[in-house]
């Protein structure tokens, strides 16, 4: 994380940055009101597939924020602010809490499929959250292995120590732990040696150009080979093309997610898709059975 600048800048006066801080604290000011007030933050929610069966392996929750003046915002526009604001705590509590209402209901309606959640790396730096999540998911009664936390291993060498206590305890109690963006951080690898995870995503800008890259390719073939060799699921993110879902295929990964499939949904609308997701791989099953 870059620290603040103290006093002692020497920068001469830039007011496009004073403009750009400013703007930001209007928005910090407003995403209090909207975590307080009413219901401008929501989730989209996008399906990955099982690759063989169609079957829902899991559902990503993704922020947005519909904001009465500027309209639609995606998490580029609001979510470095936050991350590096002191609300950022009551935004994690709220996304959860939110996600884990979601995946109640489906689990009312007999859907097992996992929710996953995004947190910023920082938000690993409360010793409390363990405990709150705990909490969450009895309030919500969603049992632990239901809920996946997506984490990227971009995190300040020095603060290791607690990450990893808040993450082998989050682990310890049956909650499931995937690297996002897999590839990309600086230390992926030594990540891999130091916290037990579940889940590898592996980063949509390596699916992109797996036909017309042979490192992208490599890159993609050799985390397959890493993610069954160690015992955990795979899944590509960012799929757009028929040509990528089989290349990935071949590749022997089990799970996908990306416009190709589903793009990011309303929640009123996943419980529907989920549903026939389900019945239609039942008989996509039956007819390989059938047919073998
Ligand atoms: P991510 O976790 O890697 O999420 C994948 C992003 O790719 C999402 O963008 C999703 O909408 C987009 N996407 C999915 N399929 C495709 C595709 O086929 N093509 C393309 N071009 N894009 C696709 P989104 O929703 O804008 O989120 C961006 C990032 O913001 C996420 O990346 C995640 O790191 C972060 N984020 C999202 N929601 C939350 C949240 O609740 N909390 C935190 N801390 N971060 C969040
Ligand atoms: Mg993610
Ligand atoms: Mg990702
Ligand atoms: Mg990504």
């Amino acid at each position: 994380y870059q620290a603040k600048e103290g006093g002692g800048s020497v920068a001469a006066y830039d007011s496009t940055r004073d403009a750009a801080s400013t703007d930001q604290l209007a928005l910090l000011a407003e995403l209090r009101e909207a975590l307080e007030v009413d219901d401008q933050l929501v989730l989209a929610l996008q399906p990955a597939v099982d690759l063989a069966t169609g079957a829902p392996t899991g559902v990503e929750a993704l922020i947005r924020w519909q904001h009465p003046r500027r309209g639609w915002l995606n998490p580029i526009d609001f979510i470095r602010p936050v991350e590096n604001s002191e609300q950022l705590g009551t935004f994690t509590r709220y996304v959860l809490n939110k996600a884990l209402g979601v995946a109640a209901g489906w689990a009312r309606e007999g859907l097992d499929v996992p929710i996953s959640v995004n947190l910023s790396a920082r938000s690993l730096l409360d010793p409390r959250l363990p405990a709150e999540i705990a909490e969450a998911l009895r309030r919500h009664q969603v049992p632990p292995h239901r809920l996946v936390l997506e984490i990227t291993e971009t995190v300040v060498m020095s603060e290791l120590e607690v990450i990893d206590e808040v993450l082998s305890t989050l682990r310890s109690m049956g909650v499931q732990l995937a690297v996002d963006d897999f590839g990309t951080g600086f230390s992926s690898l030594t990540f891999l040696t130091r916290i037990a995870v579940d889940e590898l995503k592996v980063d949509r800008s390596f699916v992109i150009r797996m036909a017309d890259s042979p490192e992208a390719a490599a890159i993609v073939r050799t985390t397959v080979g890493l993610a069954h060799e160690l015992g955990l699921r795979v899944v590509a993110e960012g799929v757009e093309t028929a040509e990528q879902r089989l290349a990935l295929a071949e590749l022997g990964c089990t799970s996908a997610q990306g416009y190709h499939f589903f793009k990011p949904m309303p929640a009123d609308k996943i419980g529907a898709v989920l549903g026939s997701l389900r019945d239609s791989a039942e008989s996509n099953v039956f007819r390989l059975r059938a047919d073998g």
